[in-house]
């Protein structure tokens, strides 16, 4: 039974990427009957805020992705699962790992690096800047400088070697030892740096498989020397490939409004849409295009997931969202809509049209935004009419027809879609002409444009008495 995790940095929103990595987690976690632990990699401290931490949460919310373990449910053996509260753990092992000489104090300031990489980096063709080794073998602070202040470094082994693991998205890779660095594991302040701290997580919370975006790649040669170094067996791999926008550059924040989760939902894509979108950036089973949590929960794993990057599709979204207007009941949908509908100023809660509303809308409707854009003419009072529709369909003969419709509507003994289809029915008729010569002048005539679900739902979906108020308006 695996255990997998997403390990998110709470220092914005939930982005696309995060989703993704989450989702392919959770996914593996449950079909194979695992656990997926969420883990919160709070260490920067000037970026890291509360905001974020409730931001990503209610993202995984709204998504579903419910975690196993993590923050509000945690399990004794393995929580904390906020890095900040796990210091004492970290000063351990870094302890440890200094006794037996694989880690080192460095009292080098920030500068003095800085200024090193810089004297180094400005000779051209002499690479980057690695860690000179100034302090590997001082038994104390040297003079001037402070215990307090040193960090922690590790201690790279010496000699040739390689470091390479096999990753389950991109096969065997492999690093020359003299492409690392004595890396920081930990600040002067006890504040873990990212590898230092994931490693040492992943491992005490039993963590199976790591899968996480591609920009770590490079980060896992220097977590599996600290394994080595720790006689820690490292977990499985899998980098999943990047996530392009719709210009085909690096999916960002920055750049890309639509990296926000929450942006979706404010707009009107479903969760189920989303995730739906989501799994099919990196991912495929066959052609399958529309895909439920059960077949996902069946089909997924690591090696469904190819290594190239995933295209931003915005019409693909809107296309998969409407499929999930059909897929999901109408009453989940129509729940769904009353935000929407309430934002635009409408008390919709309850009203026994939503569902009717919803199965004559979804079809011609890619998001919940739309949808209630449409429907707002059959809460509203009145009606703007479109000039060219009115001009066309209420003039003339076309007037006479919708007076014997109206006298018709407001006779009938029940307002439901027959007996109002029939209405139609039996003036044009009467009056020996086509159905749509009745329906067109009612139909603009109710919702001020010639397009509309069939005219015995707009007349019942909008209401007796709104519907007669506003044949009325027309003939004024
Ligand atoms: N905190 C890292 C991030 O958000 C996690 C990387 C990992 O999964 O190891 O990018």
């Amino acid at each position: 039974k695996p255990r997998v995790r997403f390990a998110p940095s709470p220092t914005g929103y939930l982005h696309i990427g995060g989703a993704r990595t989450a989702l392919f987690n959770y996914l593996y976690a449950k079909r194979y009957g695992g656990t997926f632990v969420l883990r919160m990699e709070d260490t920067d401290q000037e970026r890291s805020t509360p905001e974020s931490v409730k931001a990503i949460l209610d993202g995984l919310n709204w998504l579903g992705l419910d975690w196993d373990e993590g923050p509000g449910k945690e399990d004794p053996k393995y929580g904390p699962y906020f890095q900040t509260q796990r210091l004492d753990t970290y000063r351990k092992h870094a302890d440890q790992l200094i006794a037996e000489g694989k880690a080192f104090r460095c009292y080098c300031t920030r500068e003095e690096i800085t200024q090193r990489r810089e004297a180094v980096e400005k000779v051209k063709g002499q690479g980057s800047y690695r860690y000179e080794g100034t302090c590997h073998d001082l038994k104390g602070p040297p003079p001037g400088k402070k215990l307090e202040d040193a960090v922690i470094r590790f201690r790279m082994p010496a000699g040739e070697g390689t470091v390479s693991f096999d990753d389950k998205v991109l096969g065997t890779i492999t690093k020359a030892h003299s492409d690392l660095d004595d890396w920081v594991m930990m600040r002067a302040d006890g504040i873990p740096l990212y590898n230092y701290g994931c490693v040492i997580d992943d491992h005490l919370m039993e963590i199976d498989l790591v899968a996480r975006g591609q920009e770590h790649v490079n980060s896992t040669f220097p977590q599996l020397m600290l394994y080595q170094a720790l006689g820690w067996t490292p977990p499985a791999f899998a980098h999943l490939p990047l996530i392009l926008g719709p210009d085909r550059e690096k999916l960002s924040k920055r750049k890309h409004p639509e990296a926000d989760v929450m942006l979706h939902k404010r707009t009107g894509i479903m969760p189920e849409a989303l995730l739906n979108f989501v799994i099919r950036l990196g991912w495929s089973h066959g052609n399958d295009e529309v895909i439920t949590r059960e077949q996902m929960v069946e089909w997924f794993d690591f090696d469904g997931v190819g290594s190239t990057s995933g295209v931003w599709n915005p019409e693909k979204l809107q296309w998969l969202n409407q499929q999930w207007f059909k897929l999901l009941p109408p009453a989940v949908v129509a729940e769904r809509l009353v935000p929407f509908l309430e934002a635009r100023g409408f008390q919709v809660k309850g009203d026994a049209r939503l569902e009717p509303l919803v199965l004559a809308l979804r079809e011609r409707s890619r998001t919940l935004d739309e949808m209630a854009n449409t429907a707002s003419i059959y809460f509203k009072s009145g009606v703007t009419l479109d000039e060219k529709a009115a001009a066309k369909h209420l003039s003339g003969d076309s007037l006479n027809l919708l007076r014997q419709a109206r006298e018709k509507l407001a006779a009938l003994p029940a307002w439901t879609v027959e007996p109002l289809d029939g209405v139609v029915k039996t003036v044009s008729e009467a009056a020996q002409v086509g159905m749509g010569k009745v329906a067109q002048p009612l139909r603009v005539a109710i919702t001020g444009n010639t397009t509309s679900p069939g005219i015995g739902e707009t007349l019942l979906l909008v209401g007796r008495e709104e519907a007669l108020k506003r044949i009325d308006a027309a003939l004024a």
